[in-house]
């Protein structure tokens, strides 16, 4: 057995995301300040993200969705017009932010490239994935890019057979637990997890019990000697 592919997940892995929701949360907060604390409508925000993934997907544009339901909900449907204005605003200043790549990353990607199938493997909005895998300058080292609804064991399954030999051969490394290393370790792949600095609620999980095809990185620098190590 030899790894062939090496799988990466993009927000958070290759560049930072999270960060950006953050300040967007706390926008939020402040401008819907008359109508609750932070904890209420942190909490109130999450439930509503949670009830509506399955409909509008993972994304910004999903997101801006659930602010503004989020926004009619705590002010009992009379959410001024300049409230939902500004949380249209918040969320296309989003889509257009610069994209910054994490300390390592170019090298790491240019590196893998040369000895390994490399797919980029992403949730999200395809046209906002699109534009921030073109504005990383990241595009041409990948062989392949698969923007999915959903990252479970059938997408890992299907990903690395359809563009590489198969999930045992395969690598997947990302910031989440959940999507990026729980499913790809079910497939039958390594699994590699790099915590970003803040992690969504909704991707946090407990690493798997069987370590023997995982592994936890402080940073991605250190992610072309783990595959090195696998592969002996
Ligand atoms: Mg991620």
């Amino acid at each position: 057995m030899s790894i062939t592919t090496v799988g990466l997940d993009a927000d958070d892995t290759l560049w930072h995301n999270e960060t950006i929701f953050r300040l967007t949360h706390a926008r939020f907060v402040d401008l819907l300040a008359d109508h609750g604390d932070e904890p209420t409508i942190e909490a109130r925000l999450a439930e509503t993200e949670q009830r509506n993934l399955r409909l509008y997907g993972y994304g910004v544009k999903g997101f801006t969705l659930s602010m503004i339901e989020t926004a009619m909900e705590l002010t009992g449907g009379e959410a001024p017009p300049h409230v939902v204005r500004e949380i249209l605003a918040a969320g296309r200043e989003m889509l257009a932010h610069p994209v910054e790549t994490l300390p390592g990353v170019d090298e790491v990607v240019a590196e893998l490239s040369e000895k390994y199938r490399l797919v980029l493997i992403t949730k999200g909005d395809l046209l906002d994935q699109e534009r921030k895998l073109a504005a990383s300058g990241l595009g041409e080292r990948f062989s392949a890019v698969e923007i999915v609804s959903e990252k479970d064991r059938a997408t890992y399954d299907r990903v690395f057979t359809r563009h590489g030999t198969g999930a045992a051969e395969a690598v997947m490394a990302g910031n989440s637990m959940k999507s990026d290393v729980l499913p790809a370790i079910a497939a039958g792949a390594f699994g590699v997890h790099i915590p970003y600095a803040v992690t969504w609620a909704h991707e946090l999980a407990d690493a798997p019990e069987d370590q023997s095809r995982f592994i936890a990185l402080s940073a991605i620098c250190n992610l072309p000697e783990t595959i090195k190590m696998w592969n002996n």
